[in-house]
């Protein structure tokens, strides 16, 4: 149900998205809507020819293999093989079948059968010989089809238990599946049959000997059945066969299966997949991608991904939310450096191997001119619809109605033949960035040069040029940026006050603000104020050289650089440059996502293009990246299924379904999960919460596992929710809940039992004081006398346990409470003589991220043993939780705020091997004085709140409480 729900949202998105991709850029040419990727033995497969595959319910894909069956996440996989608890009856599997309710059966060699729901495993009795395939039918029976054998029925029994084997058919079998009125058919070794419980009737295919071997049946959406045979494919609807691909009659098909949108995908033994389409038939081959031209599986998985098993690891084709076009797609070269859209969503395309000319998906030389054949570097639209071209080595042509005419050169003015940037402005005037000066073109053709010897131009090394809505002219250089203003003059901008920036690579212009891609990060200047502001690294950009800036309608900026595409919000970047925020949020890709290359060029304009289409396109040193932000927005809004992977207990794995009660005194649990999306696994961000625990979400970024040590008994609840950067956190949260039991001493029965022993016994000695005989007497209490004493103890070491934090030994919280509540009050004649600190941990968190949980627990003891060694009575310590200790300092503040930067520097000299020198461990000390607190709470308060403020002012502090605190 939840799956069907998530296969429509996803289907929805994907028929947008492919209408827009296909139809405008790619139209019915191969396979370039797709992004293709392999997996092999190297990323993890067991074995590389992938017999059968799957997606069960809760999202994981399962892979067969002749090694084992693996499980994925879109991370990593999971292998089951041969072994007493799976059932798996030898590593050979030769199919896989998800079912309802999150059930997968698991079938191969030697008939092995097993089926696995959620963390269980339920064999099944072996089969003749290798299990090809298993059908559920609308009953819930069982059929097998069995190698060599035939077809096999068992009839379910209920609690995933089924009957005795049936044989209903014997001539060997491949393939079963169940029309929608209920009629099953079998691909055999010799025909197609149709079998029920009873019977079983050969179809014969016209023209096609009755021993023919059939490899697959399968049924398509109007519920007619697909045939592959060995002999080609047909489609059959009940009363007549018609062929399939007629180019493959003669040919094996292995398999036949039809997508989401109606397509035919078609398996062969040596000509790789087949995809049958309106008039003719595409193929992925070893040429193209595929990793061997043997197709033995195929499978769509809820997102729209189809996947290829072969007889050399796995091919997974996906609508990428980029697409990558390329020589293969008709490019003149595949160092692309500049790119301009033409009227329509047509795009002119600049490479170290000439222009080109993209439209529908296929890119033609732009002209059958052979200059067109070199090195263009930059590109500008004229007001005609036409283009300026600059080049590498001959100057400045003009394209036009496919033709190109050249009209600047060294020959007849330009400084230089290398021109970088070109710009026709709303007057008319041509702009010619050289990489030794500017040219102004005057209407009437005259030209000017502007130099650095002849005005203020920073340098004569142009790059980028763009007018802004006042008509003055940017200039973008290697030295800095200028602007050519209505009076004609030069005015320099001087851009080093941020991080020494030098070169502008490009410019986004709004109203009042110019955006400049540099080499210290997007710089904004505003017009207005006349300043200069940036986002750069101190911003917390992990790289800071950006060539383009691009802005996509959608709220978005877009960043080209040497290393990938980043993407800023646009309100986030004002704010950033306006002072308002420190840091910017960012989101980067590469070609992981799908770009032919995460090397993005730049240094010539323009370099990138926000199409009127709503396409973003990018010049890459391997061919155009281009993207559809919607495209992306919609994936990110998928919501998509998270599941817990592995729960363990102290380094125990537990069964999370069955298992709820994780025993008593449980010290570390571990929780690993996974948002089970495929398209671009690598991005899902997760945040956690224990219920009973914690009150708050954590935000774990991609980190896939949560830990927790020393959680007191009680009842938790886990929640994981998972979404895409940017997109919203999935409602559908999975939930886990356990319970910890208490161990003896923390149960209050267990202490009850033990001050009743104890009663009991000393009612016991006066008893047998009072009526026994004298020796016996004598005997008896000193019987009684020693186990007083033990019961005593006992009960002592439990009354000590439950006062004590059983990490680090010191008092916790509750004995804290209890002492000092005793001391308030006693002191209330003197309250100036008693103090609360609070002692925090400076980013703890860190110390958990970076080096682990058991470590972090190594780090709590180090403090708490240094605090119990320092901390002498009258004064007292506790783990007040988790990185937190409290103390109560007699004395009077002064006194307690020298003792407390004691601690500051003792804490700050501890030595931890376990962090490596790698983190300097600081604690910051809240402290308040009971002098005005009517209670040991507000007390309690006051030193929390200085805590909040030693940890603003920035941690390693003491602060002492103040009520009147000047800002
Ligand atoms: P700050 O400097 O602001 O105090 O930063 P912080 O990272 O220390 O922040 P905070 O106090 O919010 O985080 C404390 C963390 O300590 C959160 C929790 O995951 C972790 N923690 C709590 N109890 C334990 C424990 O018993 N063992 C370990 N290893 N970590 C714990
Ligand atoms: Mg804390
Ligand atoms: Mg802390």
């Amino acid at each position: 149900m939840q799956t069907s729900q998530i296969r429509r949202t996803f289907k929805w998105i994907l028929c947008i998205y492919s209408v827009f991709v296909s139809a405008w850029l790619y139209g019915a040419s191969g396979f370039n809507d797709y992004f293709m990727e392999v997996w092999t033995s190297h990323q993890g497969l067991p074995h590389n020819s992938v017999n059968a595959i799957t997606q069960t319910d809760d999202g994981y894909l399962w892979f067969a293999t002749w090694e084992g069956v693996a499980r994925y996440n879109g991370l990593s996989f999971e292998l089951f093989s041969r072994d007493v608890k799976t059932g798996i009856a030898d590593a050979g599997i030769r199919t896989l079948v998800a079912d309802q309710q999150n059930r997968l059966w698991i079938g191969g060699a030697r008939g092995g059968l097993t089926l696995h729901q959620d963390f269980s495993w339920y064999p099944q009795a072996l089969a003749k010989s290798l299990i090809n395939h298993v059908l559920v039918d609308h009953e819930s029976n069982l059929w097998l089809a069995v190698e060599g054998e035939g077809v096999f029925f068992r009839p379910y029994l209920g609690n995933n238990e089924y009957g005795n084997g049936r044989q209903v058919l014997d001539v060997g079998a491949y393939r079963l599946v169940q029309a929608t009125n209920g009629v099953i058919y079998a691909a055999t070794s010799a025909g197609v049959y149709r079998v029920s419980q009873t019977n079983a009737e050969q179809l014969s295919i016209p023209s096609v000997p009755d021993k023919t071997r059939i490899y697959y049946v399968a049924s398509d959406h109007q519920d007619e059945l697909l045939i592959a045979s060995a002999k080609g494919a047909w489609r059959f609807d009940g009363n007549t066969f018609s062929p399939v691909a007629e180019e493959l009659s003669g040919s094996v098909v292995t398999l036949i299966e039809e997508d989401d949108e109606g397509t035919l995908w078609l398996g062969t033994l040596d000509k790789g997949l087949a995809r049958v389409g309106y008039r003719q038939v595409d193929y992925i081959d070893t040429q193209s991608g595929l990793p061997n031209n043997r197709v033995i599986s195929w499978f769509q998985d809820v997102e729209g991904s189809i996947w290829v098993g072969t007889n050399g690891g796995i091919l997974r084709l996906r609508t990428a939310p980029f697409q990558s076009v390329d020589e293969q797609a008709g490019l003149l070269g595949n160092f692309v450096r500049t790119v301009l859209q033409v009227p329509g969503e047509r795009f002119l395309v600049g490479s170290s191997e000439g222009l080109s000319l993209l439209e529908d998906g296929q890119a033609f030389p732009a002209s059958d001119d052979l200059v067109a054949r070199q090195s263009v570097l930059s590109l500008a639209a004229l007001d005609s619809g036409d283009a300026l071209v600059g080049t590498q080595r001959s100057g400045v042509y003009e394209w036009r109605m496919g033709k190109m005419r050249q009209l600047y050169s060294q020959g007849n003015g330009l400084p230089a033949n290398e021109v970088r940037a070109l710009l026709e402005d709303s007057k008319g005037r041509r702009w010619i960035g050289t990489v030794n000066g500017l040219v102004l073109v005057e209407s009437d053709g005259s030209m000017t040069q502007i130099n650095q010897h002849n005005s203020d131009l920073p340098d004569d090394y142009i790059m980028a040029l763009m007018e802004d809505h006042r008509g003055r002219i940017w200039i973008g250089t290697a030295q800095g940026v200028a602007f050519y203003d209505r009076r004609n003059q030069i005015k320099q901008i001087d851009i080093s006050t941020y991080e020494g920036a030098q070169y502008v690579f490009g410019f986004y212009i709004e109203p009042g603000f110019i955006w400049m891609a540099t080499d210290r990060g997007l710089l904004r200047y505003d017009a207005m104020q006349n300043t200069l502001s940036g986002i750069g690294k101190p911003a917390g950009l992990p790289i800071d050289k950006f060539f383009q800036v691009i802005y996509d309608h959608m709220g978005s900026f877009w960043l080209s650089s040497n290393r990938g595409i980043w993407k800023v919000g646009y309100v986030e970047a004002h704010r950033v440059a306006s002072g308002e925020r420190h840091t910017v949020n960012f989101e980067h890709f590469g070609e992981e996502d799908g770009m032919g290359s995460s090397q993005a060029n730049g240094g010539s304009n323009p370099a990138a293009v926000s199409s009127r289409g709503g396409n973003l396109v990018f010049a890459t040193a391997n061919g155009i990246a281009l993207i559809r932000p919607t495209a992306l927005k919609q994936l990110y809004q998928y919501r998509l299924p998270v599941v817990v992977e592995e729960v363990d207990a102290d380094g125990v794995k537990v069964n999370p379904k069955i298992d709820k009660q994780l025993g008593a005194g449980v010290n570390r649990v571990r929780i690993k999960f996974a948002g089970l999306s495929y398209i671009m696994p690598q991005r899902l961000q997760y945040q956690t919460k224990l219920v009973g625990f914690e009150e708050e979400w954590n935000y774990h970024g991609n980190q896939t596992v949560a830990e927790y040590t020393n959680l007191p008994p009680g009842h938790y609840e886990f929640l994981v929710s998972a979404r895409y950067p940017y997109g919203e956190w999935n409602a559908t949260k999975h939930s886990l809940k356990f319970e910890i039991e208490p161990l003896l001493w923390q149960r209050k029965d267990a202490q009850l039992l033990a001050s009743l022993g104890l009663l009991f016994s000393i009612g016991s000695l006066m008893y047998w004081r009072v009526h026994s005989l004298k020796s016996r007497q004598r005997e008896l209490a000193q019987q009684v006398r020693i186990k007083t004493q033990a019961l005593r103890e006992q009960s002592e070491q439990y009354e000590r346990l439950a006062k004590e934090d059983p990490l680090t030994g010191l008092y916790n919280r509750r004995a804290f409470d209890e002492r000092v509540r005793r001391d308030f009050m006693m002191a209330s004649q003197s309250l100036r003589q008693l103090n609360m600190a609070i002692v925090d941990i400076d980013h703890f968190k860190q110390v958990n991220d970076r080096f682990s949980h058991l470590v972090g627990d190594e780090v709590i003891k180090l403090v708490a043993h240094y605090l119990q060694y320092t901390v002498q009575p009258p004064n007292i310590v506790a783990r007040w939780g988790g990185e937190e200790f409290t103390l109560l300092i007699h004395g009077d503040e002064e006194e307690a705020e020298k003792f407390c930067q004691k601690l500051l520097v003792g804490v700050s000299q501890l030595e931890c091997e376990a962090l490596h020198m790698q983190f300097n461990l600081t604690v910051s000390i809240g402290l308040s004085n009971a002098l005005g607190c009517s209670d040991y709470q507000t007390l309690l308060k006051r030193a929390d709140q200085a805590l909040y403020e030693a940890k603003e002012a920035g941690r390693n502090r003491v602060v002492k409480y103040q009520e009147f605190r000047i800002y």
